[in-house]
């Protein structure tokens, strides 16, 4: 049976650069287009020529990518031509393989927003549809408020798609601006506009303002569109875009897409989607959204001991798909209620096979019991555990020793008579016969701790360089002066690679060092540096 070929458009660089809080370089622009480009997607829009500089730059030249590279601008302006309108001459002139034009299509905002009319609108959108196509370039057009637009003057709305389908454009999108539009409204409305635009050039754009995006562009595809408009982990602005990292897995994977429709995404690079998904938070400095359907850490997590027993003897009993297809992997907490099990299947998750019997699974255990006991958690802190499961095994080299360590807070007048707090530890450190004493200033204790401790090595440095710490989150147990501090230590290195720490103790000093010290070991354990 041959299957349908359904489009996959991203525009993280282009609306997702409008999510809160991120902005992309032009170097950011040109790394995502890469791992576009390398997951498969058929379109990349870059961005809006003439908007911004950055924006500008990146068109300026030829970009060769497998994605047709598409530019995003407005229509011309109404009254004027459009060789006499700056913005679309500039669109025009980008080194784009597509053009996206945006244009009304509600009526009231033609009027309102706009202020011309609904005529002049639809000249626009030919006049406009028709230079970028004597310009060679494909044509796609946004038909930005669709779904509004046709609640409230159907004729107008399709009078707008219509208009730029009858020009030529190989795309008329559809687009939920304001993310408001519900399931069972798209599906039924797409489908009026596919009785009238084939199917085949008609996409969906939905922004996720009542969490649906994901599910109104699949409605979409229910009802004929077959390009699909979205961002990688759902960036955008507001609530976001239409998550293609969730979408490009259930097309692939669910066989009620998957027996339908292709797509540009190959196996492999399907593989590659969870890396995909993390070097982006990478690049935005962001943690990645552990519960992230597919991609998410805990996607594939599993706490309870009888789940965990029946997961170890048969995954496809409480998984949807393989972990692995999407380049995720199974986890299987280790907790206070969890039996042996969870920790053999945890134990050969990080490639340590024991017997199920073997008296170190009932010492493990017990540990790991008695440090949840006090504090501990486990299950947010990987490298932790693997760390104690290899001391237990004696695989641990023992690196170096912390003689001692000294943070000082102080609070006191600068120069200038402002008043500031200053924070400075010293560490001294032995590596063999070497005594080694590091001194660092920070924005707080831990902060100054974690320089001084990293600061020198000795012999072991080189194979730190590459450490940053992405995440320090602190959680003070059952209150009161009793109060126990857990921190949890979030740690990456130069091969992109992600682990978790935690130390306990009743001073948060005391408790970040222990994270702290289990990270360092962790990466040069990872790392192979020598005993
Ligand atoms: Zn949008």
């Amino acid at each position: 049976m041959t299957r349908e070929r359904l489009f996959l458009f991203d525009t993280t660089l282009r609306d997702g650069a409008q999510t809160n809080g991120v902005d992309f370089t032009l170097s950011d622009k040109l790394a995502i287009a890469g791992m576009l480009d390398e997951l498969g997607v058929d379109y990349v829009e870059a961005g809006y020529p003439g908007a911004n500089p950055i924006d500008t730059s990146f068109f300026a030249e030829r970009r060769p990518m497998r994605a047709r590279v598409t530019a995003f601008g407005m229509t011309r302006r109404p009254g004027r031509s459009t060789s006499n309108d700056p913005g679309l001459v500039a669109l025009l002139d980008a080194q784009a393989d597509a053009i996206c034009f945006v244009a009304k299509s509600w009526d009231y905002h033609v009027r309102i927003a706009l202020e011309t009319t609904e005529d002049e609108n639809l000249a626009s959108i030919r006049d406009s549809v028709r230079a970028a196509k004597a310009k060679g370039r494909e044509v796609l057009l946004d038909c930005e408020h669709f779904f509004d637009g046709y609640k409230a003057n159907l004729a107008y709305a399709l009078a707008c798609a219509k208009a730029a389908y009858d020009e030529g454009a190989r795309w008329v999108v559809l687009c939920d601006t304001n993310g408001g539009a519900l399931p069972h409204e798209v599906e039924r409305i797409v489908g009026e506009v596919c009785k009238l635009i084939p199917g085949d050039r008609v996409g969906i754009h939905a922004h996720n303002d009542t969490e649906q995006a994901v599910a109104n562009s699949f409605a979409a595809i229910r009802a004929g569109a077959r390009q699909i408009q979205g961002t990688l982990n759902g960036l955008g602005e507001r609530c976001g875009n239409a998550n293609l990292v969730s979408i490009i897995p259930t097309l692939k994977l669910k066989p009620e897409y998957s027996d339908k429709f292709e797509i540009g995404v190959s196996e492999a690079a399907l593989g590659r989607l969870a890396r995909i998904s993390h070097g982006l938070d990478e690049l935005l400095n962001r943690a990645p959204d552990r519960h992230a359907p597919y991609v998410g850490e805990s996607a594939f997590a599993t706490k309870a001991g009888i789940h965990a027993s029946a997961i170890v003897k048969e995954p496809k009993t409480y998984e949807h798909i393989a972990p692995e297809r999407v380049g995720n992997k199974r986890k299987l907490l280790v907790s206070d209620q969890a039996g042996r099990s969870n920790v053999l299947a945890e134990l050969e998750r990080i490639g340590m096979s024991l017997d199920k019997d073997d008296p170190r699974v009932t010492r493990l255990l017990d540990e790991v019991k008695e440090r949840e006991a006090i504090g501990y958690a486990y299950e947010a802190a990987d490298a932790s555990f693997e760390l104690l499961a290899r001391r237990m095994l004696g695989q641990v080299p023992h690196y170096f020793d912390v003689e001692k360590f000294d943070v000082n807070v102080e609070q006191r007048n600068n120069a200038k008579g402002q008043r500031i707090t200053v924070s400075q530890a010293v560490v001294k450190i032995k590596v063999g016969d070497e005594e080694l004493i590091s001194v660092a200033e920070g924005i707080g204790p831990v902060n100054a701790l974690d320089l001084a401790l990293r600061k020198d090595l000795g012999k072991y440095q080189s194979f730190i360089t590459g450490l940053t710490l992405t995440d320090y989150r602190v959680r003070i147990l059952n209150g009161g002066t009793q109060a126990v501090t857990r921190v949890l230590i979030e740690s990456t290195d130069e091969t992109g690679d992600h682990w978790r720490t935690v130390g306990v103790s009743a001073n948060i000093i005391d408790a970040s060092f222990a994270a702290l010290m289990d990270s360092i070991v962790y990466k040069l354990m990872k790392s192979g540096a020598p005993a």
